[in-house]
């Protein structure tokens, strides 16, 4: 038999754009593949599998380049990139968009705003769609409209698990099933190589946004209103808060509102009784631009980094916002922060084992951040990030699976829940080689965990 050949645009450890090819979000973690290649079409997605498996190369799948721990990328290995596959069709009357597997959130946002259209997804425009959506997908239409694995239609994707070493299929509630609940919150890089999906999309036009900061002296009066308040105000509005250390002397709510700035004044009001705000923006703009003030250029550039997180069922505890200031007065460095984004609304309508996205009862999604520049403080950092994550964990469940850590050593649960058993029964159905691993992969069930 003839031996597969790998096609698209191929950049090797000799070719100049190599180091720009390789580096993803976290610069931490420093990997150096054999190959990368940037498929332009399915059929390049489809050899480069081909070739991976006829030849035993290790890969890893990778689209926007955000994953925390760099599970897109390896070293020797061959990088299949969908980066270059981005286009989108979208059918106006029936609010479908068929987005191909390396389409970013901003060119997403922006086709469909042309068609009065968007997605409930997330912040930062140069995330991938693919890899959040396999995850979830959280964002400021969150509570109104869900999450971004809640309006997928259909998906396609490459397997290894036919007779050929690599099979495309669609998948959707009707035709594998169980492989399109894995893809509703299961994980990116898990069952095999997206490379296309479907959405309904949703109907959008103007909307209310806002900004409100205060300092540091306020911490514990803002925590307990916010959190009291904004996972249980009006399903229309989801918003964030971030805190600071000390030394920043700054804590900051950003929310989004499907509705009129008079009604999101009147919601605001408990939140703006919360201490003496030292700032406060309320306005009515065209979603499109809600979409830019929420996205922050400065998370666009890969960093040195460490981020973990947790989701939070019921208000934290005074003794728990207290071990957060703790560490916010102990931070490593300025840009540390805590920041925690309300749930609720549409995503907890759906049951947890209705989609492979278990914390449907999640009212907080908490997450714990920080960079840095010079490689020595990395171990200050990440210590910081695991001592506050473990100091929480009473009070906190869990682990969204997009925001991955490997000092999780019960990653299985933390991301799954109780859905992890059914979600290793998909895989061992549809890769029982385990042809798709990483360090954090769910492992078929009649193998041990690789690594
Ligand atoms: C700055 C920043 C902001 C973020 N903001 C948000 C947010 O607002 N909301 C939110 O929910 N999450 C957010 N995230 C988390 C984000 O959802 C995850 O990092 C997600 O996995 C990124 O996908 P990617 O394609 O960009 O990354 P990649 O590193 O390319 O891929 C991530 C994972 O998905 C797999 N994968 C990628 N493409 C495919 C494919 N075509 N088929 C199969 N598997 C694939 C990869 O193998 C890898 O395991 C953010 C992350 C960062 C770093």
């Amino acid at each position: 038999m003839e031996k597969t050949k790998l096609t698209g645009r191929i950049v090797t450890r000799d070719d100049p754009g190599y180091n720009d090819a390789r580096t993803n979000i976290n610069l931490s973690l420093q990997r150096y593949p054999r190959l990368i290649v940037f498929c332009q079409n399915k059929h390049d997605a489809v050899n480069a599998l081909k070739w991976a498996r006829e030849n035993n190369v290790p890969f890893r799948i990778r689209g926007g380049r955000h994953s925390y721990e760099n599970f897109s990328l390896l070293n020797n290995g061959l990088v299949i990139d969908l980066s270059e596959m981005n286009r989108i069709k979208v059918d106006h009357n029936k609010q479908l968009a068929t987005i191909e597997a390396g389409a970013e959130l901003g060119e997403v946002y922006r086709t469909l705003w042309r068609y009065g259209l968007t997605l409930p997804a997330g912040n930062i425009a140069n995330v991938g769609l693919t890899g959040l959506t396999l995850g979830g997908g959280i964002g400021y239409l969150t509570r109104s409209a869900g999450l971004t694995c809640d309006h997928l239609v259909k998906l396609e994707m490459i397997t290894a698990e036919g007779k050929e070493e690599a099979e495309l299929i669609t998948v959707s509630r009707s035709e594998h099933p169980d492989l399109f609940w894995a893809s509703q919150g299961g994980g990116g890089g898990n069952f095999g190589i997206v490379t296309s999906m479907t959405f309904k999309a949703v109907p959008i036009s103007r909307v209310s946004i806002f900004s409100i900061t205060w300092g540091w002296k306020d911490f514990e009066e803002v925590f307990n209103t916010w959190q009291r308040w904004a996972p249980f105000t009006d399903e229309r509005l989801t918003s964030s808060i971030e805190f600071w250390p000390e030394e920043v002397n700054r804590i900051e709510a950003l929310g989004q509102f499907v509705g009129t700035k008079t009604e999101l004044k009147e919601l605001l009001k408990p939140l703006l009784k919360a201490g003496k705000p030292t700032s406060g923006i309320v306005k009515t703009v065209p979603f499109i631009e809600a979409a830019a003030f929420f996205n922050s250029p400065g998370g666009n550039r890969p960093q040195n980094l460490k981020r973990s997180g947790s989701f939070i069922e019921k208000p934290l505890s005074n003794h728990a916002i207290s071990t957060i200031k703790h560490f916010l007065q102990q931070a490593p460095n300025q840009n540390a922060s805590v920041w925690q984004q309300s749930l609720g609304g549409a995503a907890g309508h759906i049951a947890p084992d209705e989609t492979a996205f278990f914390y449907r009862d999640a009212i907080i999604a908490q997450e714990y951040l920080t960079n840095w520049t010079s490689p020595e403080e990395k171990s200050q950092n990440v210590r910081w990030i695991e001592g506050l994550r473990t100091a929480l964990s009473k009070e906190t469940m869990g682990d969204y699976v997009n925001w991955p850590d490997l000092a999780i050593r019960n990653w299985q649960k933390t991301y799954y829940g109780e859905n992890f058993e059914r979600l290793r029964e998909v895989k061992t159905k549809y890769d029982p080689d385990n042809v798709f691993r990483f360090e954090q992969s769910i492992p078929p069930l009649r193998r041990s965990i690789f690594f």
